[in-house]
């Protein structure tokens, strides 16, 4: 399961242009994990890697 961490997004919008699948920056400027989000449509350990202050988790 993957989760964005709200209170360390800066909405850079990384995420969500590496995966638009699965990440949507919402009207509060952050990213949230869209619904339809398959966890296998990208390289999740990629875009966790790249988001700069690592509010993104996959359990
Ligand atoms: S890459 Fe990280 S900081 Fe940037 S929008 Fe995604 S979750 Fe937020």
């Amino acid at each position: 399961m993957i989760k964005v961490n709200l209170g360390l997004c800066i909405g850079c919008g990384t995420c969500e242009s590496m995966c638009p699948d699965c990440f949507e920056i919402n009207d509060d400027g952050k990213s949230h994990v869209k619904e339809n989000c398959s966890e296998s449509c990208c390289d999740l350990g990629d875009i966790v890697t790249a988001c700069p202050v690592a509010a993104i988790t996959v359990e």
